[in-house]
């Protein structure tokens, strides 16, 4: 006992002191790459881990290579980002948890020149006098809605609490109970109407809603008739709704205007593509809606963002409410969806550079080609796993296209000598992150939402995932 204890005492003593490391050649590098606070505790942390090792018995000599690498290690991770890029092979293109939609190249290039420097954000060039911020993106959202005017504002949850509290606080507001959402947790439509000061008047019944429902209640205390696009649910079977036209043709009559939040904001018709079931911004904008609400990354595929378009009078009434300024976009959202928007003036054009488009028109031929490639690169790796290409089914998510089907191709892995779960929590622990999916006692990758160029990155993740023991 006592003979352990003085051996003890002296692998300890041999432990390396914090200064000693710092400035030994390792230390000057590391000191020359990151900052000398994460540095320092760095090395303490792993020689207080070291010497519990050593205390414990656990570890019987110091490992000064071992020790170098630890502290290394643990230097990458304190230094890097929280907040980083991750490989997303769930084949859900807008993902919400995984940040909805990328920046097409134009998007991205023209945050990083408006954003380094100043700009005329809120300067008129011509005038040489303060300008407006929202005039950026005014024009060419007309011109792709066809709406009379346009104000964007933060996400589309404040873009619908912005209207509300403009155009209803402490009036009512006439939505059908089949329209009584709840997006993602945090947005219940009763809730925001709440917030925004509007009273809630709920016609019809779950499952059917007609126009003398909507009738039967309006009056003096009626400020606006909001209709909400069922954005991630459908109701099927005995059913009735009033449409925009009814809605409009109402509105018209007793003087009252129409609002619709219609969630994903389709700018382009995706009915050729053989997608239905989202109306295009426009469409809704030529029935007459007064005011219509949308998001920024959702199937437009432009940064995080809540468009609001509509009639001048009612928007030019939004854009003076207080709220408008606290819920105001940064320069680099403005830039991000002028450029987005810039891209739809070629439709065409558009579908191959923005990215949630590119992704979610994908030809299945196109995504069995992707997995292929993964899968047979993954066959190289000297690991025991069982590696296969599966024909799947994933969906657009984001709330949008819920009841559409898109059809994928997945690599299914499945592991010899670790569980499907364990390679799960590798390969998403890994860096890169990879999420997938587990399903049939399987790992799912999606080559659906895996660029070509993330190709190489996931496999060498997955290979440094099968390959480290459990
Ligand atoms: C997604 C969605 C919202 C919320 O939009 P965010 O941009 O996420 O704030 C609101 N209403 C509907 C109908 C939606 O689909």
């Amino acid at each position: 006992m006592g003979s352990d204890h003085r051996g003890k005492q002296k692998i300890l003593a041999s432990l390396p002191s914090v200064d000693e490391l710092l400035k030994a050649r390792e230390g000057h590098k590391w000191l020359s790459d990151h900052p000398r606070r994460i540095v320092v505790e760095s090395i303490r942390e792993i020689i207080e881990l070291t010497r519990k090792e050593i205390i414990s018995g656990r570890s019987t000599k110091v490992d000064m290579d071992g020790i170098v690498c630890a502290i290394e290690g643990r230097i990458a991770e304190r230094s890097s980002f929280s907040l980083r890029p991750v490989i997303n092979a769930t084949g859900i293109v807008i993902h919400t948890n995984l940040g909805r939609s990328g920046l097409s190249e134009k998007a991205l290039a023209n945050v990083l020149a408006v954003s380094r420097g100043y700009s005329n954000l809120e300067y008129d060039i011509a005038a040489g006098a303060r300008g407006k911020r929202h005039v950026h993106t005014t024009g060419l959202l007309r011109e792709l809605t066809g709406a009379e005017d346009a104000f964007i504002v933060n996400n589309n949850a404040a873009a619908v609490l912005l209207c509300l509290r403009s155009l209803a606080f402490g009036r009512e507001v006439v939505v059908s109970r089949s329209e009584l959402v709840e997006i993602g947790g945090s947005f219940r439509l009763p809730d925001v109407m709440a917030a925004g000061g509007a009273i809630l008047r709920e016609v019809g019944t779950t499952n059917k809603t007609h126009l003398h429902d909507y009738e039967r209640v309006l009056g003096p205390e009626t400020a606006v008739i909001l209709k909400v696009h069922r954005s991630n649910f459908r109701i099927t079977g005995f059913t009735e709704e009033v449409g925009i036209e009814g809605l409009v043709e109402l509105g018209a009559k007793m003087q009252i205007p129409i609002m619709y939040d219609l969630g994903s904001g389709c700018i382009l018709d995706l009915k050729p593509f053989g997608i239905s079931g989202e109306p295009t911004v426009r469409e809704i904008v030529a029935a007459g809606a007064d005011v219509v609400t949308f998001s920024g990354d959702k199937l437009l595929g432009g940064p995080q963002g809540g468009v609001i378009v509509g009639k001048s009078q009612l928007i030019e009434k939004i854009r003076k409410d207080p709220l408008a300024r606290a819920v105001r976009v940064d320069k680099m959202t403005i830039a991000a969806f002028e450029a987005v928007l810039m891209e739809y003036m070629d439709p065409d054009a558009a579908i191959g550079s923005l990215p949630t488009l590119g992704l979610l028109l994908q030809k299945p031929e196109e995504i069995r080609r992707k997995a292929a490639r993964i899968a047979s690169s993954l066959r190289k790796l000297p690991a025991d796993a069982s590696i296969a290409v599966v024909s799947d089914v994933s969906m657009a998510g984001g709330g949008s296209l819920p009841e559409t089907p898109f059809h994928t191709f997945a690599v299914a892995i499945r592991p010899g000598h670790i569980s499907v779960n364990e390679l799960e929590q590798r390969l998403r622990k890994g860096r890169p992150s990879v999420i997938g999916r587990i399903k049939n006692d399987a790992l799912l990758l999606d080559a659906r939402t895996v660029r070509p160029g993330e190709i190489r990155a996931l496999v060498s993740a997955a290979a440094a995932a099968l390959a480290a023991r459990g």
